[in-house]
């Protein structure tokens, strides 16, 4: 025991020329030495691995953080697409209703019915009022919903509601309208059952009388055709015109004639002056309204239609 506690360790550093030196440790203190070292090992390679460690969650750290902005920006980006998307479809919807309403009017001048309004429309109006439950459009649904209903109404504009309007103008266009003079006047006998003015009994008188100077100029109530012109014992000198679309017109009892038969007349057009030939007891105009050969009353006609004024 006593001969290991005094044992030493000796390191002999010779050096050119000069005496050697001489270290001698006991073994506890080369013991604690290294046992120092070790720990300065581990202390500064701990801390090395540390610092690197940390330099690499940093840069990690940074890297998503760089990430995560970009994703939140491409979000943003996204969103602002699909609101602005979503605006621009609601704005379109917007305006195809109000395309739709005039298509409508339109359909309703031409005698066709209403549109049906469009599946989705309704379905999502009623989601609207119930909220929960409700399925949401996208902006791309919202998109194919605006294309697909703009499609449809020009198909319908296209197939049904421009050629129907196109005749229901033209018709308009054909029917009588107002009186056949350009003065001031009455209705001195009505259309219907009336005494006879001549005779006994009753008679069935098929158009309106409006008094007038003789020779008072007469015009066409609706363009047309020349179809009669020429005499009758009852109407004396009379034009009959043919306005298309089963109507037609009379005007009797004229002192002159002024179109003979196939002439193109317009509306307004002078035909002939007011006299008394016929059965007739003063100087009148005799004007019969038809269609389609049957006598009607012509008072209606006497107005332009209500959907001028609309
Ligand atoms: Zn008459």
């Amino acid at each position: 025991m006593k001969r290991r506690v005094s044992e030493r360790y000796t390191i002999l550093i010779t050096r050119t020329g000069r005496e050697p030196r001489v270290v001698s440790f006991r073994p506890l203190a080369l013991l604690l030495a290294g046992l120092l070292s070790l720990i300065w090992v581990g202390i500064g390679s701990y801390a090395y691995y540390k610092a690197s460690f940390l330099d690499d969650t940093e840069q990690e750290l940074q890297l998503l953080a760089a990430q995560a902005r970009d994703l939140a920006l491409e979000l943003a980006a996204e969103r602002s697409r699909n609101e602005n998307l979503a605006g621009k479809a609601v704005e379109i919807l917007e305006e195809l209703d109000v395309l739709e309403a005039e298509i409508n009017r339109l359909r309703e001048r031409a005698g066709l019915p209403k549109m049906e309004p469009a599946p989705e429309e309704s379905e999502a109006a009623n989601n609207d009022g119930q909220g929960g439950g409700g399925r949401l459009l996208s902006a791309e649904d919202l998109y194919a919903l605006t294309t697909e209903r703009l499609k449809a109404l020009r198909a319908d504009l296209n197939a049904k509601v421009e050629p129907a309007l196109k005749e229901t103008l033209a018709k308009e266009a054909a029917r009588p309208v107002g009186i056949p003079l350009k003065v001031k006047t009455y209705i001195v006998s009505g259309y219907g059952t009336r005494r006879n003015p001549f005779g006994p009994g009753y008679e069935f008188h098929d158009g309106l009388d409006f008094p007038a100077w003789y020779g008072t100029p007469i015009y066409a109530t609706a363009p047309g055709r020349v179809v009669e012109a020429g005499w009758s014992n009852i109407l004396g000198r009379y034009v009959k015109i043919d306005h298309g679309y089963g109507y037609s017109t009379v005007y009797g009892h004229m002192s002159k004639i002024l179109v003979k038969r196939g002439d193109k007349v317009e509306r307004g057009g002078l035909i002939g002056k007011v006299g008394s030939t016929g059965r007739s007891s003063g100087p009148h105009v005799h004007y019969s309204v038809f269609i389609w050969g049957r006598a009607v009353n012509p008072v209606p006609y006497l107005e332009p239609p209500s959907y001028a004024n609309r």
